[in-house]
């Protein structure tokens, strides 16, 4: 069986990149448990070494339950090549490992998930990689923070707590204007409610432990490249594409692989050299869940819609941040970069404030108070707290944590329960 070329969105979901397997017929993907794989001869093992042929060497390059979940990726948001890896953090760092030099600068919108903060911050300075950042809701902000040293601009598509969408076109011109590309964390959106490559992304990353998984169980993370970026054009030199590679005999990325350079360039050098593989145990689970990515997010998306809208009546409640909402003044550009719906992470804060907020969360029955989203399951945390905890407090007010501030990721149970849970959890604030 193939898939059509003008499978629907529900159908790549289901079957991008996956046959039965060739040796025993199994329908669902296996599990490749295995560190290494028998080479044919000599002659077959030099060519896999030496790039000249695509295989299996060893599971921290590649591995083929993995390499079902990475086309599956690709197909669905339209790129031309995934990279599955350990974790969201692990896809940021090699989709930047292969951009830059010590010295370089990026540019970041900093409404962004509070890791990505502390990483960018922190863990990049002592690789000489500097972020600027700019200001999410104000395109113009990123045209300001252009230098002569930038090489990438980066933001996410909805971003994480405050559920606000992003304007993808309007920052997408900036990196063209600068040169550079723009990576794109898709993971609250997920593909199903928008595709950044269609709003001019170049690189797209995700937290994979999150909606693409979507139950809660596993930690994984994609790089995908969408195969629009002309590396050779670019008047900014992006060694690890350009310069002949001296550990493949002096190969060019961009000449040899194309549109799919980027991908294999943070695969054969920087997951080789650098490690963060994901598991093939924990890449198919994650393939599993994809499968259903469709019926979550369109569930999850209404169930946050209705509950948003509920929270809007509540007298106890201050203020509800969803750009869903008709109300929202984020509504518009929810609208042009993903019709389907808003998500379902929002924000909301209470009247009493901080104080309010705990017994408010400590009340819940169904929701789960935890450092995730994205789960089947209903989950509730206080930013301020636990995830944007490390931050210093103007950082977390402008990542739109602000001491107030509830987070809610909403699961698939049925409405009546999540809302029946909120107006218990309310009414003993
Ligand atoms: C969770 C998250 C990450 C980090 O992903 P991990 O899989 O936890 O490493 C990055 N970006 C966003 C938006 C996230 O929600």
């Amino acid at each position: 069986m193939s898939l059509p070329t003008t499978a629907k969105f529900a159908t790549t979901a289901v079957h991008a990149g996956a046959e039965p397997d060739p040796t025993t017929g199994a329908r669902a993907t296996p599990i490749y448990q295995t560190t290494s794989y028998v080479f044919n001869d000599v002659d077959h093992a030099a060519a896999l070494f030496g790039l000249q042929a695509f295989g299996n060497i060893y599971t921290r390059i590649t591995n083929p339950t993995q390499a079902v979940l990475e086309a599956r990726l690709a197909a669905l948001e339209g790129g031309s090549a995934a990279l599955a890896l350990a974790s969201g953090h692990a896809a940021q760092f090699l989709a930047f490992q292969t951009l830059l030099e010590p010295g370089d600068e990026f540019i970041a919108g900093r409404q962004l998930y509070g890791g990505s903060i502390n990483q960018f911050n922190h863990a990049f300075k002592k690789f000489g990689w500097n972020v600027v950042w700019a200001d999410a809701t104000d395109p113009a902000s990123f045209a300001r923070a252009v230098t002569p040293r930038t090489r990438a601009v980066f933001c996410e598509s909805i971003a994480n707590p405050g559920g606000l969408v992003v304007d993808l076109p309007a920052i997408a011109d900036v990196a063209k204007q600068a040169g550079v590309p723009l990576i794109v964390d898709n993971t609250l959106a997920t593909p199903y409610l928008c595709k950044p490559k269609d709003f001019g992304a170049d690189i797209v990353v995700h937290s994979l432990t999150k909606f693409i998984g979507g139950h809660g169980n596993s930690i994984g993370g994609a790089i995908v490249d969408c195969g629009t970026f002309d590396w050779l054009g670019s008047r900014h030199r992006y060694s690890s594409l350009i310069e002949p590679s001296p550990s493949y005999n002096g190969m060019v990325f961009a000449e040899t692989f194309g549109p799919m350079a980027f991908a294999i360039a943070a695969r054969v050098l920087g997951l080789r050299d650098l490690g963060p593989a994901i598991s093939p145990f924990n890449a198919f689970l994650l393939l599993t869940g994809v499968e259903t990515l469709p019926l979550r997010m369109q569930r999850q998306t209404d169930n946050a819609l209705a509950v948003a809208r509920w929270l809007g009546t509540q007298s106890k409640v201050a203020w509800v941040n969803y750009a869903g909402l008709e109300t929202s003044s984020n509504h518009s550009l929810q609208q042009k970069i993903c019709p389907k719906g808003a998500g379902a992470v929002f924000t909301f804060g209470l009247k009493g404030g901080y104080e309010a907020g705990v017994t408010f969360v400590s009340g819940l029955k169904l929701f789960s108070l935890l450092a995730n989203i994205g789960d089947t399951r209903s989950l509730v945390i206080h930013p301020a707290s636990t995830t944007h905890r490390q931050l210093q407090d103007d950082e977390r007010s402008a990542a739109g944590a602000g001491p107030d501030v509830v987070r809610l990721s909403i699961g698939i149970e049925d409405i009546d329960d999540i809302i029946g849970d909120l107006e218990q959890a309310l009414a003993a604030v």
